[in-house]
């Protein structure tokens, strides 16, 4: 099957009765609780006076879009004892069974189609472009995953004195998850289906900011037969349940999207705990550069630049943050870039003329706004986009670009429509690499370039997991560009990637005497 084919929106006759469609979703108010062997602990938990938390819209902090119940200790434990009390069962259906599932659980998202839309507006603050594509990543890791069957077939090969042995592979037991806000749908369930699907039983503890779309996930896995026990939700804080579930003796793996911060914890926390050494998987941030040389096409450059850098508000891990112009054509760069930053859109995000919409919450609204005050104080302010009323009651970031001294001037990642120039001149273009590499992160870079010598030499120089050439650098397509980092960015194997899937897997190894 091809990558889910999704909604033109930009074809008033596909959009309208689409937006029709989603606009009977935007007044549902949605819950989330922990869910331990198959049900809900939500009309419990609300009875014996669970405390409710409030979700209100990114957008518009006067909009509920629901409310969700944290799960705690007590609450890991009883999902951690269900897991594995259904992962031999589960190791043992056939792996054609459990293909089936991912894929009814596509199929059932397509068909749900315009409520998920409706909540990633309102939860997770997503355009409607945005939504769409989540809604497709998320249906094309099931697919994807679903298909890799050929992960499981044993291997039957004779050693070197001719005794017939096998391999063959199975899942290793309960994996946790550890899902990211920015892509709650997509890779929450492309970390949960691709541990299922490799024959382990699951534990997931969504980014707490969109717990309900991940409790809505949930129902339509149960839906689509993923037997009771095989996944359990447990909504709440990485402080208490994320520490919780990685500090469990019982856990086998973990997957984990978010910062690297979080997955140095994580790292400690599971070399400090009892039991056995497990598999890690973390998917981190990234210090993305864009590299434009003065061969490259400017009206290319300036189109890949606003895609990469303000889509999505800039919150995906694969965005640009460093654009490094070559110092012939910066100026002119600089001039194109200024003035089609006159022409982003920001504001409510279920609009379809909205480019931008909000950052997730008031904290990383916050922290951008620390950062942004930081480098107006000490580096060139190119433009910032003005923000019209609707943003009042929302957490907008105007996206703004800066001309920086050099990489240096960054610490860490900054997770928002922030944009930061540096210019180079063409004898410096090998410090400009290896002061790429010193940032230790390596999750995408851009080059736009029309000489191959060079885009090929810095494709080779710089250590990063994903390249992108004369193009945007964020949008990777399941089984098209499998996605993940190296050093700071992640630990790979690339998700949506045929390798994905092993190191979710134990190998056994059967020497049959002849
Ligand atoms: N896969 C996404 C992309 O290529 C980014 C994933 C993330 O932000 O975690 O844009």
């Amino acid at each position: 099957r091809p990558n889910s084919a999704g909604i033109n929106v930009d074809i008033d006759s596909e959009r309208e009765p689409f937006e029709a469609e989603v606009n009977a979703f935007m007044d549902m108010a949605w819950t989330a609780a922990p869910v331990i062997n198959g049900k809900s602990l939500y009309s419990e938990l609300k009875e014996s006076g669970g405390v409710q938390h409030k979700v209100t819209a990114p957008y518009d902090s006067s909009v509920t879009v629901g409310d969700v119940i944290f799960g705690d200790r007590e609450h890991v434990e009883q999902a951690i004892e269900s897991s594995h009390q259904a992962w031999p069962l589960w190791r043992e259906t056939p792996i054609a069974t459990r293909g089936n599932c991912l894929n009814t659980l596509a199929d059932l998202l397509e068909s749900n189609m315009a409520e998920l839309v409706a909540l990633c507006h309102k939860e997770a603050g997503k355009t409607i472009h945005d939504a769409i594509d989540e809604i497709r990543e998320a249906v094309d890791f099931c697919r994807y995953y679903a298909r890799q069957d050929q992960v499981f077939i044993s291997q039957k090969t004779r050693s070197f004195d001719g005794e017939p042995v096998s391999f063959s592979r199975q899942g290793r037991g309960v994996f946790v998850c550890i899902s990211p806000w920015n892509f709650p749908l997509a890779i929450f369930l492309g970390q949960v289906t691709a541990a299922l699907m490799a024959g382990n039983t699951v534990v997931c503890k969504p980014a707490q900011q969109t717990s309900l779309i991940a409790a809505r996930a949930a129902s339509l896995m149960k839906e689509a037969g993923f037997p009771d026990g095989v996944f359990q939700l447990v909504p709440g804080t990485g402080s208490e349940v994320g520490h919780y579930l990685t500090s469990h003796p019982l856990v086998a793996g973990v997957a984990f999207t978010g910062s690297t911060q979080t997955a140095m914890r994580i790292n400690q926390t599971l070399a400090g705990r009892q039991g056995e050494p497990v598999p890690f998987i973390a998917e981190t941030g990234g210090q993305n550069t864009m590299i434009v040389d003065s061969t490259a096409l400017p009206e290319q450059v300036v189109r890949d630049v606003l895609r990469s850098a303000f889509a999505s508000a800039g919150q995906r891990c694969s965005a640009l943050r460093v654009l490094c112009i070559q110092e012939d054509i910066a100026d002119h760069i600089i001039e194109l870039i200024s003035g089609a930053m006159d022409e982003l859109v920001v504001g409510l995000p279920y609009l379809h003329k909205t480019d931008v919409g909000p950052v997730i919450d008031t904290a990383a609204k916050e922290k951008l706004g620390r950062h942004i005050n930081q480098m107006k104080r000490t580096q060139r302010l190119i433009k910032e986009v003005e923000l019209d009323a609707c943003c009042d009651n929302g957490m907008f970031i105007a996206p703004i670009a800066f001309e920086i001294a050099g990489l240096s001037v960054l610490e860490e990642e900054n997770f928002g429509p922030i944009l930061h120039i540096v210019r180079f001149n063409a004898r410096e273009l090998p410090q400009l690499v290896d002061d790429i590499n010193a940032t230790g992160y390596g999750l995408t870079l851009g080059i736009h370039s029309r000489n191959e010598t060079t885009y090929r030499w810095i494709e080779k120089q710089t250590k990063v997991g994903n390249s992108y050439i004369n193009r945007d650098q964020v949008g990777a397509v399941v089984g098209v560009q499998p996605f993940g980092g190296q050093g700071l960015s992640g630990t790979g194997p690339k998700a949506g990637g045929p390798h994905y899937l092993y190191r979710f897997t134990q190998v056994k190894y059967d020497d049959t005497p002849a």
